[in-house]
């Protein structure tokens, strides 16, 4: 008997699009087989619970959800309740500390003197003039907020997140880099920023919790595809990997973690970003900071992010997109298309950087506009 045998749909990736899709497509009185290499629910949103302090763990690093899709919030608002929580992240920089994204706080603290919104708009402006026509990100940046902030805050953050100088990156790799005028130092503007009640782990768990939904855990597509036969399928995997790298593999970076247990109260906040090139991690999150109230005895987890290109087999979490990326993916989505029963999506399917709610999003729709209306046809 097959893995598949008697199933309408069958899911590849247990992260929140494949999640989505199998709930939907459950409810609505489908078959569903998920299948995930991973032994856990939840993709790189997943976390547990530390046995000791309580303390809730992002496996794959933090997760805040935050969204303007009331469609999406009421989606999810199915599976959890929610207790609001806003980020606010700090950056150190020169042996001082800062909030970030860049606000009327960040600015007044950097020039250790008191400006107006008017003046601080000014500053930033006058300096962003030295650059006019930007041929690098380095060139790019000084044009939207000036060199003192770029220099302070952007250049040796970005050089650890890329491993590459700033001025042998393209201009293209940022649009914009966001300056408050006020002293809002919120990570997020949106309407609607919680975290689930009971953790990201079981949320997950309610969404895959339908009779209908098969789960099988530590299942790679790769060593049971040829049991899929004529069945519909959404895989939510990398593309290129569904191909066998045939046209050669898509750009990504990936995070290395390292994490410490340590006693009390390690940074007094959720996430302190380091900006100086002579720190070798990115950022540092202490977990405990998210719910203190809920933290067991004096312990605390931190955990160290460090960026680098990915090889083989490491988890892919960005997607470089350099323009040979692109025409790759073009290439691929090329060959996608002749797969008739095969619907791709998620971050991986779709090579893009999406946010939870995004994710949720283009689940939702997908399901709507043509998966839902596939199954309807192919009911047995
Ligand atoms: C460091 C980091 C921090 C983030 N922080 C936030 C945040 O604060 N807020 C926010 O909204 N979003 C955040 N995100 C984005 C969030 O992680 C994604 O939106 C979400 O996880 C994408 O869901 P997905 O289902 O598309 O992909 P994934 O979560 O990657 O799920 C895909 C699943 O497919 C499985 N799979 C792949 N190949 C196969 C195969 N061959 N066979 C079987 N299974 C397979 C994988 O094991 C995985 O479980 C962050 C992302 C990163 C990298």
């Amino acid at each position: 008997m097959s893995l598949f045998d008697h199933a309408d749909l069958i899911v590849v990736g247990a992260g929140l699009y494949g999640l989505t899709i199998a709930e939907r497509a459950a409810s609505n009185g489908h078959r569903v087989v998920v299948i995930d290499k991973r032994p856990h629910i939840g993709g790189n949103a997943f976390s547990y619970r530390d046995d000791s302090t309580n303390i809730e763990i992002h496996k794959y690093g933090p997760h805040f959800f935050h969204t303007n899709n009331e469609e999406v919030f009421t989606y999810l608002s199915n599976f959890t309740d929610w207790y609001p929580f806003e980020l606010r992240v700090w950056s150190a920089s020169g042996g001082k500390i800062y909030p970030m994204p860049i606000n009327l706080g960040t600015i007044c603290s950097f020039l250790n003197r008191y400006l107006s919104p008017g003046e601080a708009r000014k500053w930033v402006e006058e300096s962003a003039k030295e650059i006019a026509e930007p041929r690098n990100l380095e060139e790019k940046a000084i044009s939207l907020i000036g060199r003192p902030l770029y220099e302070a805050f952007i250049r040796g953050y970005t050089k650890k997140q890329w491993q590459t100088d700033p001025r042998d990156l393209p201009a293209e790799t940022i649009a914009r880099l966001p300056v408050r005028f006020t002293f809002d130092s919120r990570y997020f503007n949106d309407k609607w920023q919680y975290m689930p009640k009971d953790g990201y782990g079981a949320l997950f768990e309610k969404m895959a919790a339908h009779p209908n939904i098969s789960l099988r855990l530590n299942v790679d597509w790769r060593d049971c595809r040829q049991d899929a036969s004529k069945a519909l399928v959404v895989y939510t995997g990398a593309i290129d990997g569904y191909f066998d790298y045939r046209l050669g593999a898509l750009g990504w970076r990936t995070l290395d973690f390292e994490a410490e247990r340590l006693k009390g109260d390690f940074q007094g906040c959720v996430t302190v970003n380091y900006a100086d090139e002579t720190v070798p991690w990115t950022r540092i999150v202490e977990y405990k900071h998210v719910r203190p109230e809920t933290v067991c005895g004096d312990e605390t987890i931190i955990m160290r992010e460090f960026s680098r290109s990915a090889g083989r087999g490491d988890e892919p979490y960005y997607p470089i997109n350099t323009s040979a990326d692109k025409n790759l993916y073009a290439s691929y989505v090329e060959l996608a298309r002749r797969e008739s029963n095969v619907f791709f999506g998620g971050r991986l399917g779709g090579y893009s950087y999406l946010d939870m709610h995004q994710v949720v999003n283009s689940a939702l729709k997908a399901f709507e506009s043509k998966i839902g209306p596939r199954l309807g046809q192919c009911r047995k």
